[in-house]
């Protein structure tokens, strides 16, 4: 795993200087002078990865996941619609999925044809994919990929947001994708009505596990530094189990009166009931690389 101090005070985007813009969980959120791009201010230490997507991440509530187990065939269905709104540009090819946890992503698409592979640092999930799951997913980060191979698809969804150093990270992800190959790419939107609605308590703003905030346009930006230009773009609901929601939620309202009494609301309601997100402030967009 690398190590050492990657989230730099400076804008990836422009190299512009970043300045504090607000504070949120004790993090400093930096927006860039020149652009405007945010992203967390302040150095991260080496074992950012490792103290971040451990164990707890995918059982501990808070920012991740009370039970991340619980959610495969959602998310599996979630790599079936994804996979199926991909087949009208292309025939299934190979993948590289990043971030690919327990492999649910992944076997979404499998599902629909496509063969592949994933890269995911948290060795516990790595196991369960390959074990439960028969996928071909290894223990690391895309910013360590050594590519033994070209792929027609990496998927990095919800990744982008989390990464320490994503200009290594793309490059390495831009010489593993093939000519004409295609990136999916997956994350919050800072142009959102919800993110401007809320300002500093869009819960999307939780530091440290997520280190940036993009718009379209700048992801349009960012993936163009490494030859890829945009050709789709949308929005795709997301479904969660109500547990899950509830767990984000009352991490966001961090032990207000009013947090704690929509928290003793929703605990009446069974935590294996399906809802959908309003996840207006998330997007994808799909690039190709030239
Ligand atoms: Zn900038």
């Amino acid at each position: 795993m690398p190590t050492g101090v990657t989230v730099s005070s400076r804008c990836i985007l422009c190299d512009g200087e970043g300045r504090p813009l607000f504070e949120k969980h004790g993090h400093a959120v930096a927006e860039c002078a020149s652009c405007g791009h945010r992203f967390l201010g302040g150095a991260l230490g080496g074992d950012h990865v490792a103290r971040v997507y451990g164990d707890d991440y995918f059982e501990g509530g808070g920012a991740g996941y009370p039970d991340y187990l619980s959610e495969g065939e959602l998310i599996r269905a979630r790599g079936r619609r994804y996979a199926r709104i991909l087949a009208r540009r292309m025939a299934p090819g190979r993948l590289l999925d990043v971030g690919a946890a327990a492999g649910f992503f992944l076997k979404g698409f499998t599902d629909q044809g496509w063969q592949g592979m994933g890269l995911e640092p948290n060795r516990r999930m790595a196991e369960h994919a390959r074990r439960e799951l028969g996928l071909e997913v290894e223990v690391g980060v895309l910013e360590g990929l050594e590519a033994k191979d070209s792929f027609d698809l990496v998927s990095m969804v919800q990744v982008i947001a989390h990464l320490r150093d994503p200009l290594e990270a793309l490059a390495r992800a831009a010489a593993a994708t093939r000519p004409g190959g295609h990136w999916l790419i997956e994350t919050w939107d800072r142009a959102s009505w919800t993110a401007r609605l809320l300002g500093r308590r869009w819960p999307e703003y939780s530091p440290p596990s997520v280190v940036r905030w993009f718009t379209p346009e700048e992801m349009r930006r960012l993936a163009g530094r490494f030859g890829l230009e945009e050709v789709a773009r949308g929005r795709l609901v997301k479904w969660l189990k109500l547990s899950h929601a509830r767990s984000l939620l009352l991490h966001e309202l961090d032990g207000s009166w009013w947090g704690r009494l929509a928290g003793k609301a929703l605990r009446l309601v069974p935590g294996w009931l399906t809802v959908p997100y309003p996840s207006e402030d998330l997007f994808w967009a799909l690039f190709r690389k030239l």
